[in-house]
């Protein structure tokens, strides 16, 4: 008698975008053939390319990229938190605010004003439906919710990302700044 082939339960992977410019996001893919690899000991589960409407429960995993930024960002990465075991501040966006947070010496008042009025050509006006509503600063992930990892750069490199995910997926707490600073 055969013993049906028992299947290994694949890490649940998340991977969202808040205040960011998709660089992250684009490093990730730059793993090229090993998105393969990890293909096979993952599933993600959320992310740009997925078609799932909510944040899924028991995520093992999710990296961010990007600050928090607006009321939308502070609502996602609480839920995001809740839901997920470890949690990956991925990139400077993420990590310390970097680009979005240049605006925080301004103010979000004085940035659409600058952005909708001052160099709007047509019917200038701050737009209150469409865009979600800013935060009064842009903020960098730990500041609002625990944050288990800290993966740095701009972005961080494809390897770096590689090497991190890998040790994760081998059920160790990678160290970024060892290996790599
Ligand atoms: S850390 Fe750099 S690459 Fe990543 S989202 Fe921010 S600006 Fe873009």
């Amino acid at each position: 008698m055969t013993t049906p082939a028992l299947s290994i339960p694949k890490v649940r992977l998340a991977t969202v975008w808040l205040d960011g410019c998709s660089g992250c996001h684009m490093s990730l893919l730059d793993t090229d053939e090993r998105l393969a690899l990890l293909a096979e000991r993952v599933d993600v589960v959320w992310g740009p390319l997925v078609d799932a409407k909510e944040f899924p429960e028991n995520v093992d995993v999710t990296l961010v990229e990007g600050a928090i930024s607006s009321e939308e960002d502070l609502h996602r990465i609480r839920q995001v938190r809740s839901r997920t075991k470890i949690l990956v501040s991925l990139g400077d966006c993420a990590v310390n605010g970097n680009v979005p947070a240049m605006r925080n010496q301004f103010g979000a008042n004085a940035v659409l004003k600058r952005a909708y009025l001052e160099n709007g050509t047509l019917d200038a006006q701050i737009p209150r439906q469409v865009i979600p509503t800013l935060l009064p600063v842009t903020r960098p992930v730990h500041e609002l919710v625990p944050v288990d990892l800290f993966v740095p750069g701009c972005p961080p490199s494809a390897d770096l990302i590689f090497s991190v995910l890998s040790e994760l997926l081998e059920g160790r707490m990678p160290n970024p700044a060892a290996k790599f600073g």
